[in-house]
């Protein structure tokens, strides 16, 4: 099978016609590295805080990732610092601007800048990249933030109407129930939003007996699930599931699957990307785990060289069956440094509670917040409508063998407790993580 709507936006990208054959991967690469080194040259001429960081760089000779691997890092650290030292345009030429406060940092939040080029050519990457998953005439349900000019809702319900389709947005996204009803009312055939969001509404679509044959796709953002809570969402509304990873840095889109489902194509043409060892900077093999780093090709306002993201993932080494050759990332399994240590100095990871907690069937989302001293885990459940916990999750929490040895250490206290019970859910948009205090 060929992804044919990615192919054509790759052509379109690289200056093609539209329907030419497949480049290689080299090619692709060299493509890449031409336009690498246009952003370096514009970064170090344009923006203060490149002409400072890239100082004794010698532009022509970056050719491979090998010499991209000897160019200094841009840290979350520098973005928050000075952000308009960033900017490679005037700023009558910024047409959004986002601010981004993170949680557990009390520094001045992030600031992205982008033209009006920068978000078309987001824009242009959902409506290919949604080709397969949306025939003209089709309406997508859409739990996205911001439908602002310029706002990712905006961005993506403007790529929906090139395809000769519609969008809808709800109104809360955290209302389960209004989800399910919207759903049914709009006739939606695609599903596109955070992984949990979408989980708890095939958790209650599942409950109420609806048809399984309404909705043919959904595209999972943000969060990452456990296999088994893939398989509930797929088998509950009888849909096929894409993946999507992507952050406010990328300019919002990064990396979607082909109808193949095992792997997410990198968007290419708009970016390069490395991995590598968070502990040493170094890059590492493909197949192999490590944090994504990566480097904009196409960016006007604010171009990013070898921007540490904090994401974990890897590159799969093999080229995918579809045929294209934008690599694929694989394995986004979280944040790093977003365990929780326990008192015996074990790490305790979301990833790992979400296998325990979200097979009951009753819950919609959880939050957990961790307190060090005197150490306290605390699990707040969001229910469906009318449901009890069952009496089995207690015992299946405290039966996990890290939290079992630890409660027999009497090190840790656990509280559950039930927040909402009217189907609605906590999570707002963004990953979910564990809070700690
Ligand atoms: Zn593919």
């Amino acid at each position: 099978m060929h992804s044919k709507s990615l192919s054509q936006w790759l052509n379109l990208r690289m200056g093609r016609p539209l329907h030419s054959e497949d480049v290689s991967l080299e090619q692709l690469q060299e493509w890449q590295f031409n336009q690498l080194r246009k952003t370096l040259g514009q970064a170090a001429t344009s923006c203060p805080f490149y002409a400072n960081h890239l100082q004794g760089v010698t532009i022509e000779e970056i050719k491979n990732p090998a010499d991209l691997s000897t160019l200094p890092f841009t840290t979350a650290e520098d973005l928050r610092n000075n952000p308009i030292n960033f900017l490679c345009t005037s700023q009558d030429d910024i047409a959004r601007a986002i601010t981004l406060s993170s949680s557990g940092s009390s520094g001045p939040p992030k600031r992205l800048f982008f033209t009006a080029g920068d978000l078309e050519r987001t824009t242009e990457f959902f409506h290919y990249g949604m080709g397969p998953l949306v025939d003209e005439g089709e309406t997508v349900l859409a739990l996205l933030p911001d439908s602002r000019p310029g706002g990712v809702g905006k961005l993506f319900s403007e790529s929906i109407s090139r395809l000769g389709a519609n969008t809808v947005y709800p109104e809360d996204p955290s209302n389960i129930p209004a989800l399910v009803d919207l759903l049914i009312d709009s006739r939606a055939t695609c599903i596109l939003g955070p992984a949990i969001h979408i989980h708890a509404l095939a958790r209650l679509w599942e409950s109420h007996g609806l048809p399984d044959n309404q909705i043919h796709s959904a595209l999972l953002c943000w969060d990452v699930l456990p296999e088994i809570a893939i398989q509930t969402i797929s088998k509950a509304l009888g849909c096929e599931i894409f993946c999507h990873w992507g952050m406010t840095e990328t300019c919002l889109g990064g990396a979607v699957e082909c109808e193949e489902g095992s792997g997410m194509h990198l968007r290419e043409p708009d970016f390069y990307l490395e991995i590598v060892d968070p502990e040493t900077g170094l890059s590492v093999p493909d197949g192999t785990s490590g944090e994504i780093i990566f480097t904009t090709l196409s960016r006007r306002a604010m171009p990013l060289i070898r921007y540490k993201t904090g994401d974990i993932g890897k590159i799969i080494p093999e080229k995918c069956t579809c045929g294209l050759p934008m690599r694929r990332l694989d394995d986004v399994k979280g944040r790093l440094k977003s365990d929780i240590i326990l008192p015996n100095s074990e790490n305790l990871s979301l990833s790992e509670l979400n296998e325990i907690i979200l097979p009951f069937v009753e819950v919609l989302d959880f939050k957990v917040s961790f307190q060090h001293l005197p150490p306290i885990l605390e699990i707040t459940l969001d229910i469906a409508p009318d449901a009890k916990a069952s009496s089995c999750f207690f015992n299946s929490i405290m039966s996990h063998p890290k939290i079992k040895i630890i409660t027999a250490e009497n090190d840790l206290n656990i509280n559950i407790r039930v927040d909402n019970h009217n189907g609605s859910i906590s999570s707002g948009f963004g990953k979910r993580l564990i809070t700690s205090a």
